[in-house]
């Protein structure tokens, strides 16, 4: 268990005109006290605010006027006692705050330890932790509505309902083994497991669908612009960036700051990948050869392939079609205010089932039709975004694989009629590695639970 008070800036570093300094742990309140001025704040009740300033303690100097605000455990984010410093927004001074409260003991937080410490004081489960992290880099309203609803317990709502509903299972399993001279119980009872079970392995299998589109709320929409030298790539993502807020973002908590761009498409963020690479060496496949620029596409979920309406297909047109095949493409067909010179019946051929979206971007035409086509191919029809639980997590998304095998090795067992015994191994890795989404498989937590809902006379 942590002891140690840590202490950490709590606003986003910048502008703002208040800035807050977070300190948690059991002496968060007499460090607070004993470099400010104006009350004596292990007097005060919890969850007050109040003015003073803070002095450093060497030197009786006067640093910032402050309010501070005391909340003490449980009730508060961490469980432990917390206290909020307000100063003023600037980097100067929150550095300053930041420091002295280091200089008086408190150890500077790593990336993530409130919610960490949230998580081991019991104060939200694993999935919620995540949630607080997805949340903070949320890059567009839907993905921060996932991170609110996993945050809310959504997700671990529905991963305990699937655990219980294996606890049940298991508790069937439970009576083929104590009761085994009863041929019908057993009859009865496997066919009740082997439902459930089926229950339970769908609704994983369907959770698994979102994390496609959960990884993309994620992650952002990793968009490739090619296509030949001068056709409009330079344009396009000019259009896509003026129309759409773009938003350039660092990933904290890397050791390299990685700086990408991102521009919110109806709701679905892109990353734009190799922009610089675009922008720079204006053309792609020409400066940096077929091999690398394959590699760039490698890592695209979608690409926009932009061709020249007052030209024809060229071979270097056909060789990019190979290049993405099997790939989401959206074929554009820029240049639709010069006279046409491409061949539709031709393209259409080439494109195959890749939509074909025709834009004039010096005149601003088609822009809407393309965004159209972009939020297709992310929600693939009419699935319903507002009320969806997203799979949004790599390690969910593992954990949740994992899960699927191990309870279609306990499906396979009971239809091939196994001891019944294998089956429960089976079954109780699946609730295992479900619990380990939300963090709490214990295998003294199974045997409470299997007692607890197991009457059944004994
Ligand atoms: P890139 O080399 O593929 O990046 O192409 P650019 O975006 O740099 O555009 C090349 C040239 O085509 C520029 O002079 C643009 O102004 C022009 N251009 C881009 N889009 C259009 C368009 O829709 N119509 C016309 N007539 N010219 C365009
Ligand atoms: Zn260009």
């Amino acid at each position: 268990m942590d002891t140690d008070t840590i202490s950490a800036i709590s606003t986003p570093v910048g502008e703002g005109a208040i800035a807050i300094v977070r300190l948690s742990g059991p002496e968060a309140v007499s460090l607070a006290n004993g470099m400010f001025q104006g009350k004596d704040l292990n007097q005060v009740d919890t969850h007050t605010i109040h003015y003073g300033k803070l002095l450093d303690p060497k030197t009786n100097e006067m640093v910032e006027e402050v309010m501070v605000s005391v909340m003490r455990a449980p009730k508060t984010f961490t469980r432990e006692d917390i206290v909020e410093i307000n100063c003023h927004g600037g980097l100067v001074s929150v550095n300053r705050v930041l420091e002295l409260t280091l200089s008086q003991g408190a150890r500077l937080a790593e990336p993530g330890e409130f919610t960490k410490r949230a998580f081991l004081n019991g104060r939200i489960d694993l999935s919620q932790a995540e949630a607080v992290m997805d949340l903070i880099r949320a890059k567009t309203d839907r993905a921060m509505n996932v991170a609110l609803k996993q945050m809310d317990g959504r997700l671990s709502h529905l991963i305990q309902k699937l655990r219980q509903e294996l606890l049940e299972v298991l508790a069937q399993v439970e009576v083929n083994i104590d009761y085994p001279e009863y041929d019908d119980v057993e009859e009865m009872t496997n066919e009740l497991m082997i439902q459930n079970t089926r229950q339970v392995h769908q609704e994983i299998e369907r959770l698994l669908r979102t994390a496609k589109q959960g990884k993309i709320l994620r992650e952002g929409l990793g968009t490739a612009i090619v296509g030949r030298p001068n056709v409009g790539k330079s344009s396009l993502m000019n259009a896509l960036v003026h129309e759409n807020k773009a938003i350039v973002t660092e990933i904290p908590g890397t050791t390299r700051d990685v700086i990408e761009e991102y521009v919110n498409v109806r709701g679905v963020p892109l990353r734009l990948i190799d922009t610089a690479g675009i922008r720079e060496t204006e053309d792609l496949v020409e400066k940096i050869g077929v091999e690398r620029s394959r590699q760039v596409l490698q890592e695209a979920d979608l690409i926009l392939l932009v061709l020249n309406n007052g030209d024809t297909i060229t071979q270097e047109d056909k060789k990019l079609f190979e290049a993405v095949e099997g790939m989401d493409v959206i074929v554009i067909v820029n240049k639709t205010d010069l006279p046409q010179q491409i061949d539709m019946d031709e393209l259409r051929e080439v494109a195959g089932d890749h939509p074909i979206v025709s834009t004039s971007l010096i005149e601003e035409q088609g822009i809407d039709q393309l965004e159209t086509s972009i939020s297709d191919i992310f929600f693939e029809g009419d699935i319903d975004t507002g009320d969806m639980t997203y799979l949004s997590n790599v390690r969910h998304v593992q954990l949740l694989n994992q899960a699927k095998e191990t309870l279609e090795d306990a499906m396979d067992g009971m239809n091939a009629g196994m001891p019944i015994d294998m089956v429960q191994i089976d079954v109780t890795r699946t609730w295992e590695l479900l619990g380990e989404i939300v963090g709490d498989t214990v295998q003294e937590s199974l045997i409470d639970q299997l007692f607890s809902q197991f009457c059944l006379g004994k």
